[in-house]
């Protein structure tokens, strides 16, 4: 995909932290004036919160779940700004939304999960942000596809939008784990490497859909250095109308974040920068010994290859597989690899090997019939 350049402001410029880490909260869904001033004006004064977020219209699975309160949460939420100053946040999915949103003075918008899924909506929502100066979040899409996500960040880009950051909230997938939605950290990972100037705020709260996974989680994005944190925070969890299992008190939310180790990407002592230096120099060598070793292997597949295809030899072979997949796991066990790590890595290189093979008949077939044609 060819890629478009993202002109960006830095986020300290709109979004100055008022601690380390930046951090983003507030319910998921605005229901009630009390619980919007209460959760407002009690995260206020954890003097930890550089901005506060509420649903105000929700995307929900079932039309009969709550699908929030739309435009008179708006007004909650303008009165927990005059008594509190934090900048609100608020998600839109909708032109009519955007309107609304700007006409009530809200500071900073996002984008869920299931929007960024669909270009169309992300399309209009853009046409609607078009000559608009606002600060705009877009969460990663709900299926685990970077294009879709760098698609959305390009769209609002090319309206103008210049305050762009992008949330991380985990991805549908299919196998089932600890996550309501699997981090699957090296998407996020690459769009920082692709985008380093967009800012990337992980959002732990739709990663675990559970509280006690929420500190793990959180500590994980800071250690892969990410710009900051969005936490659901409601002042009763419990009595929460969405969300419930993963909302945590402003108290709570307070432990959380005084527990976690903050740290710097460049911030070496010189005698650790140095042997930082040593190491990632063995790493060099090694990587290139890896790719050699690799391309290497894959040579002798070919090479098989070309028998398995003159001798009318299937590629596949199972009982062959099996052996390697058993043989490579006890010694790569041994020597001390982690077990999924192991089975993710023969996996791959299995495949590619099949490919390798099946390039090769395709071709010969290619070959033969065009020497057929010919004749
Ligand atoms: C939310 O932030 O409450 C929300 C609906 O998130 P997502 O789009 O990530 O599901
Ligand atoms: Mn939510």
């Amino acid at each position: 995909m060819k890629t478009t350049y993202i002109n960006n402001m830095p986020i300290q410029q709109w979004l100055p932290a008022k601690n380390r880490p930046l951090l983003i909260s507030g319910p998921c869904s605005a229901e009630s004036r009390e619980q919007v001033i209460k959760t407002a004006t009690t995260l206020e004064q954890t003097g930890l919160v550089s901005a506060f977020r509420a649903g105000v219209w929700k995307p929900r699975t079932s039309a009969q779940s709550f699908e929030g309160h739309g435009e008179q949460a708006l007004l909650w939420l303008r009165e927990a700004k005059e008594k509190t100053s934090m900048p609100l946040a608020v998600e839109v999915a909708h032109p009519k939304h955007v309107e609304l949103c700007l006409e009530h003075k809200i500071d900073i918008l996002w984008i869920g999960a299931r929007s960024v899924a669909n270009p169309f909506s992300i399309q209009e929502i853009s046409e609607a942000l078009k000559g608009v100066d606002i600060p705009v979040m877009i969460k990663n899409p709900v299926n685990p596809d970077l294009n879709l996500w760098i698609g959305a960040l390009e769209r609002l880009s090319m309206a103008g939008i210049n305050k762009l950051a992008a949330i991380h909230r985990g991805f549908n997938t299919w196998e089932i784990n600890l996550y309501r939605n699997t981090p699957l950290w090296e998407i996020p990972v690459e769009l920082k490497r692709l985008f380093p100037k967009i800012p990337l705020i992980c959002d732990p709260s739709h990663i675990c859909g559970n509280r006690k996974m929420i500190e793990k989680v959180a500590q994980h994005a800071l250690d892969l250095d990410m710009d900051g944190l969005m936490i659901e925070s409601h002042i009763n969890p419990n009595k929460a109308l969405s969300d419930k299992k993963q909302q945590i008190t402003p108290h709570k939310l307070q432990n959380i974040i005084s527990n976690l180790q903050i740290k710097y990407p460049g911030n070496f002592e010189k005698k650790t920068a140095e042997t930082i230096t040593e190491l990632r120099e063995q790493i060099d060598v090694l990587d290139k010994k890896l790719l050699e070793i690799l391309a290497e292997r894959m040579n002798v597949v070919k090479n098989i290859g070309y028998l398995k295809k003159n001798n009318k030899i299937t590629i596949l072979q199972i009982e062959r597989w099996d052996k390697i997949i058993r043989n490579r796991k006890e010694k790569g066990l041994k020597l001390g690899l982690d077990k999924d790590f192991l089975k993710k890595m023969l996996n791959l290189v299995h495949n590619e090997s099949i490919n390798v093979q099946k390039r090769i008949m395709n071709d010969v077939k290619k070959k033969n019939t065009l020497k057929n044609k010919n004749k």
